[in-house]
């Protein structure tokens, strides 16, 4: 059934490629059963209608609401009957693992995302990786098939911290970067009196186990492999049909406020001035022009102006936000380091120059995938698409791997979808690419499993 879709999409020499992985894991996922389980989910948060096919809505699932939590009990009942052991930790995070052949004490290689959804959000992000990885265990257990290692999946509790507002929360918890009672007090944006801590035990999703990686008192992790939907258009605009994910940019924000002099617009000569709206439109203006050079991104996403900004004066001082990004830390810095000494010219010269102001309020460091997992995607996808198909990202957005990859070794697959569009009702990726993705992690995950043994990656 896999062959099948594909050769309803994929050229010939691809679908030949497609159809020899069994050369790999000799092992085919169910192209369409991984569709139908993902469509079937979907009932459960299901917003947004766009046309008259039956799956042609978009979700609304919101972290720990009653449709979070049916999917959730679905999604146990599911892993169970495959003989999976659940493990829920105390943010919810749900672990299911399946013994390897060794019998080994190791920490298992999980395949982890989300099933939490934005309020007008689609049918792919974060749910298409979990449900992909249902499909691996599903495919390898119809199949008899044993990994060396434990292997499993893991449901991310609050990824897109629509809700409870803080993204990719519980990772960031079980990675020891966010506090565990300020990520179990964060409140309903709509409803001051629920915390996700109550609503864990609400749905009785509060675990036994702590959220942390550390093996005294948690949940840790042999490695973390995350299938996801691109979000943005290159894989679809290149043409290619699997995005190996190197690693996520680095970012830094930057908040800077342009100081003038409020004045007359109709008696103030230009030269006189000190006009901190204009100094601030070519300030963001010359942040485009740095970044292109650097090939790096920058924006500005806030503009602020005093309330009591009026058409015939001049504003007494501006406030705006720089967002700068870039896969390599030193060229996030190098863009800043450059607009702050552009912006210092800029300051000076109309009229009689306005005073600028800056604060660093964020600093994320660009993170690098680990080279094992990164060669397990690697190989699976050339062997799946062939090298002509298959191309090196780097993650635009914050995923639950970003959090993993600091403790333990991590890679992510990007899939397309159609026109890059996400968090977004219509967002959408063809039964093709879901299928052509499943079948990289399945691969991935057995060519690290493998990998596991021979180098000793425990
Ligand atoms: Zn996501």
């Amino acid at each position: 059934m896999f062959g099948r879709t594909i050769a309803r999409q994929l050229s010939p020499t691809a679908l030949r490629r497609s159809l020899s992985t069994s050369a790999g894991s000799g092992l085919q996922i169910n192209s369409d059963r991984l569709l139908e389980t993902l469509h079937h989910t979907c009932q459960w948060g299901a917003a947004h209608r766009y046309g008259d096919g039956p799956t042609e809505t978009g979700m609304a699932r919101l972290c720990l609401t009653d449709d979070d939590a049916k999917v959730r009990r679905w999604l146990r009942d599911e892993v169970e009957k495959l003989g999976c052991t659940v493990t829920i930790d105390q943010m919810g995070n749900m672990f299911a693992r399946q013994q390897g052949s060794l019998g080994s004490p190791a920490s298992m290689t999980a395949m982890g995302s989300h099933l939490d959804t934005q309020p007008r959000g689609g049918r792919y992000d974060g749910i298409l990786g979990v449900i992909a990885a249902l499909e691996v265990l599903r495919t390898m257990q119809e199949n008899g098939f044993r990994t060396n290692y434990d292997i499993g999946l893991v449901n991310w509790t609050n990824e897109e911290g629509a809700r409870f507002p803080k993204s990719m929360c519980s990772s960031g918890v079980w990675a020891g970067a966010i506090p565990v009672e300020s990520a179990w007090g964060l409140t309903d944006i709509f409803n001051p009196a629920v915390t996700l801590r109550s609503e864990l035990e609400r749905h009785g999703f509060f675990g036994q186990v702590a959220c942390s990686h550390d093996p005294a008192t948690g949940y840790p992790l042999g490695a973390h492999f995350e299938l996801h939907i691109e979000q943005g258009p290159i894989l679809e605009e290149a043409g290619k049909s699997v995005g190996v994910v190197r690693g996520a940019q680095g970012y830094r924000w930057l908040t800077i406020t342009v100081a003038g002099r409020d004045a007359h617009t109709g008696t103030t000569p230009l030269a006189a001035r000190r006009d901190p709206l204009l100094a601030a439109s070519k300030m963001i203006v010359a942040s485009n022009t740095v970044a292109k050079k650097y090939g790096a991104l920058a924006s500005t996403g806030v503009l602020k102006l005093p309330r009591s900004s009026s058409t015939n004066t001049v504003a007494s001082d501006v406030t705006f936000t720089l967002d700068i990004r870039h896969p390599q830390d030193r060229i996030v810095r190098a863009v800043q380091d450059e607009c702050l000494q552009t912006f210092a010219d800029i300051a000076r010269e109309d009229g009689k120059g306005v005073s600028f102001d800056w604060t660093l309020d964020t600093d994320s460091a660009a993170v690098e995938f680990d080279e094992n997992c990164l060669r397990a995607v690697q190989d699976a996808a050339t062997h799946l698409v062939g090298a002509d198909k298959l191309m090196e990202v780097t993650s635009g957005a914050g995923h639950d791997s970003v959090y993993t990859s600091r403790h333990c070794p991590t890679a992510m697959i990007f899939v397309p979808c159609k026109e890059g569009v996400s968090h977004h009702p219509e967002e959408y990726c063809s039964p093709t690419d879901c299928s052509l993705g499943t079948q990289t992690l399945l691969e991935a995950v057995v060519n690290y499993d493998r990998m596991r043994g021979e180098q000793g990656l425990l």
